[in-house]
């Protein structure tokens, strides 16, 4: 782990950052950015992970990827607590918008991927996708079930009976996140989180979901992709092919021709093609392997 933190130090990106980057995961503010957050990438990780992630480490364990994450947005959020630099105002957006009262902690979530992930064999259909917690078997368990390209937690679109996760938006910062009781911060849906990672890297010049050159939000623990709008390659997403969750199979290749994976389940969370733009509820994939939630 420290050999590849010292690697990390020594890239031409932050020698070009000078002495903003005190490799603490804060900049000389004490502010949390995508430039100043800690991150590691072992030299045999699959690169689809070291191209398109930020603010993480990963490495290699036989054929599983392991990505560990603090869970820390690299960026503002309300939800940190007052006497964070990374602390701002709530904006109730007119009124609409209430905030929780949960706040931000540092998480030390691992999450480990198969770098060749095995496919249940079930069908996503409607019946499957009700947005309802413990409705099926085949239901990703609630909690950190992935991981955003910022680091950030991904849950699974499912409330408890009684409640519909389309009002939690109603309690998300700008980032279109918010914190669970436990302080894990966390994603169900479209954010700019993702996409300013994108942008940071150039594969796009705006982070507002639906509107970005590439849409990719992040990898769920079973293998499966999560994308936005686009393919990776920022083409058109076939609609009409497309399960109850926005998922399909089909090799994830980048614009610049690099196939990532082939015949890939990976889903479409896109309010242009699904109004009810989700992180998949349904786990594809057999295995789905997370610990290290704070005690
Ligand atoms: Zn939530
Ligand atoms: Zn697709």
């Amino acid at each position: 782990m420290l050999m590849m933190l010292a690697l990390a130090c020594t890239t031409a990106e932050d020698s070009a950052d000078g002495d903003d980057v005190t490799h603490d995961g804060v900049d000389d503010e004490g502010l949390r950015t995508l430039d100043s957050c800690a991150e590691s990438f072992a030299a045999d990780v699959p690169a689809f992970y070291s191209t398109y992630f930020r603010c993480i480490d990963i490495s290699m364990d036989g054929d599983e990827v392991v990505l560990g994450t603090n869970d820390l947005p690299p960026h503002k959020s309300s939800y940190y607590p007052e006497s964070d630099p990374n602390w701002e105002a709530w904006d109730d957006r007119g009124g609409e918008y209430t905030q929780n009262p949960n706040s931000i902690a540092t998480q030390g979530f691992v999450i480990r991927i198969p770098a060749a992930p095995v496919a249940k064999g079930i069908t996503i259909t409607d019946a499957l996708v009700d947005l309802t917690m413990m409705t099926s078997d085949e239901e990703y368990s609630a909690g950190t079930i992935g991981v955003g390209l910022d680091g950030v937690s991904l849950y699974n679109a499912t409330a408890g009976p009684g409640d519909d996760i389309r009002d939690e938006k109603y309690g998300f910062d700008m980032w279109e996140a918010h914190p669970s009781p436990d302080s894990a911060y966390h994603h169900h849906s479209p954010n700019p989180g993702a996409l300013a990672v994108l942008v940071a890297a150039g594969f796009a010049t705006t982070s507002v979901p639906g509107t970005a050159e590439v849409e990719l939000f992040g990898i769920n623990c079973d293998g499966t992709v999560v994308l936005g709008c686009t393919e990776l390659d920022g083409s058109d997403v076939a609609a009409g092919e497309l399960d109850a969750q926005g998922g399909h199979l089909g090799d994830l290749r980048d614009a610049d021709g690099t196939t990532h994976f082939e015949g890939r389940y990976h889903t479409h969370m896109c309010a242009a093609i699904d109004v009810d733009a989700f992180t998949p509820e349904i786990q594809y994939y057999d295995s789905c392997e997370v610990a290290g939630a704070a005690p």
